[in-house]
C-alpha cells in the first residue's frame, strides 16, 4: 500500500514545503516498507514533475484539469482522495500549509481516516501502533496522537523536516478523475499577486513589525531590511487591523503561523497570541525599547533600543557585510 503525498505549487513552481513533504513521505514509505506516489494538481512542467523523483517519489500523478487551475478546497480534497483510492494508499501526507490545513480534514472524512495535523517528526510505527508527534494549542505544546484507523492523513509542519535528495527522475502519469459540480461551491477566479516578494509561510527569514512602529509610513525600513535579507515582511494583528499592512501579513494565533530560520520582531510586545504564530521559528531576534517586553522571554537575541535608531544601523551593517 503506497504512501501518497500531495505536492503544492504556486504558479507552476513547487513550493519549498513540497520538497519537505516528499522527503518526509519517502522516509515514512521506507519505514512501512512500501512505495511513494506523489500527486500534483495544476500546471507544473513535465521536467519539474519528474524531478520529484530526486526526493524519493517513485511515481507522479499529474492532474491538469482547467477547472482545478486555482485552489478549491473541496475539489482538491476529492481529487487527492480519488488518487489515494486509485493507488490503494493507506497514508496520505501533505503540508500543514494554509491550504493543507483546509484539505487534511476533508480528505480525512472522505477516506474515513484519522488525521494528525501539524506533525513535527516521523511517525512511530513499532508493533501495530502508529503514533505521530504534532503541535497542539496553536504551537504552544506538543501532543503524541495514535492513529487507529486503517487509513491515515498526516499534515507536516513546514520547516520541520529536512529536504533529502535520494533518487533520480520519476515517471509521470496523467490522472483525470471526474470532478463534481458540487465540489465547486466557492470558486477562486483569479489570483493576483500584489508583489513578487517571498511568500510568508515559505520564507526562511521574516522581518515583522508591530505597533511600536507607530504608523504605515515607517514600514520602509522593515521592507528594506527584508529585501536585503531575501526575506518576507509580516506584522502583528493590530497593525493589520489598523490597515497599516495587509491582513495576509498578520502573524499569530488568528493569522499565519510561520516557521522561518530567522524571525526579526520589531516593536512587537510578544503577546501570547502573537507568539502562537512564531514559536516554531528557529532563531528569534527582538528589537524593543522596553526591556520588560515579553518578547524578550522567547527571543534568542534581544536589542533593547528605539527601532528608529536600531533598524537603520542594522540595514547599514547588512549592506556592508
Ligand atoms: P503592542 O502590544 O502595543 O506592543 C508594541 C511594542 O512596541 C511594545 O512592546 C513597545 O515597548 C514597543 N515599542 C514602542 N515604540 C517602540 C520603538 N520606538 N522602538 C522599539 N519598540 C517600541 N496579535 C497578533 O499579533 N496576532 C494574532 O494572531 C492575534 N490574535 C489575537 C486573538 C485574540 C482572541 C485576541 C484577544 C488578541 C489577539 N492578538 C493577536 C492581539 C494581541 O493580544 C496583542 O494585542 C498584539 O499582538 C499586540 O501587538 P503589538 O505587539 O504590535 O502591539
Amino acid at each position: 500500500m503506497p504512501v501518497l503525498v500531495y505536492t503544492e505549487n504556486a504558479e507552476g513552481k513547487f513550493k519549498k514545503s513540497t520538497f519537505e513533504v516528499v522527503s518526509y513521505g519517502r522516509a515514512v514509505a521506507d519505514q512501512l516498507g512500501t512505495s511513494l506516489t506523489a500527486i500534483s494538481i495544476g500546471n507544473v512542467s513535465a521536467d519539474e514533475l519528474a524531478a520529484l523523483g530526486k526526493y524519493g517519489a517513485e511515481k507522479v500523478l499529474n492532474v491538469s484539469n482547467s477547472q482545478l487551475k486555482n485552489f478549491v478546497n473541496q475539489a482538491y480534497a476529492s481529487v487527492i482522495a480519488a488518487a489515494a483510492d486509485k493507488e490503494g494508499a493507506d497514508v496520505v501526507i501533505l503540508s500543514n500549509s494554509f491550504s493543507g490545513r483546509g484539505l487534511a480534514p476533508r480528505i480525512g472524512v472522505k477516506l474515513e481516516a484519522g488525521v494528525a495535523d501539524g506533525a513535527v517528526a516521523l511517525p512511530e510505527t513499532a508493533g501495530n501502533k502508529f503514533t505521530v508527534k504534532k503541535t497542539a494549542f496553536s504551537g504552544k505544546a506538543f501532543a503524541t496522537v495514535e492513529l487507529t484507523s486503517a487509513k491515515k492523513v498526516i499534515s507536516l509542519t513546514p520547516n520541520t523536516y529536512k529536504v533529502e535528495e535520494k533518487g533520480g527522475g520519476a515517471p509521470v502519469e496523467d490522472f483525470a478523475p471526474a470532478v463534481k459540480e458540487s465540489d465547486f461551491r466557492a470558486i477562486v477566479k483569479e489570483i493576483v499577486r500584489a508583489t513578487d516578494k517571498v511568500s510568508l509561510p515559505d520564507a526562511d527569514i521574516v522581518v515583522s513589525g508591530g505597533r511600536g512602529l507607530k504608523g504605515p509610513e515607517n514600514w520602509g525600513m522593515v521592507e528594506e531590511l527584508a529585501n536585503l535579507l531575501g526575506g518576507a515582511t509580516a506584522c502583528s494583528k493590530p497593525v493589520s487591523d489598523a490597515g497599516w499592512r495587509p491582513h495576509s501579513e498578520h502573524v499569530g494565533q488568528t493569522g499565519i503561523a510561520v516557521s522561518p530560520n530567522l524571525y526579526i520582531a520589531i516593536g512587537i510586545s510578544g503577546a501570547i497570541q502573537h507568539l502562537a504564530g512564531i514559536s516554531r521559528s528557529k532563531v528569534i531576534v527582538a528589537i524593543n525599547k522596553d526591556p520588560e517586553a515579553p518578547i524578550f522571554k522567547v527571543a534568542d537575541y534581544g536589542i533593547v533600543g528605539d527601532a528608529f535608531e536600531v533598524v537603520p544601523k542594522l540595514i547599514e551593517a547588512v549592506k556592508t557585510y
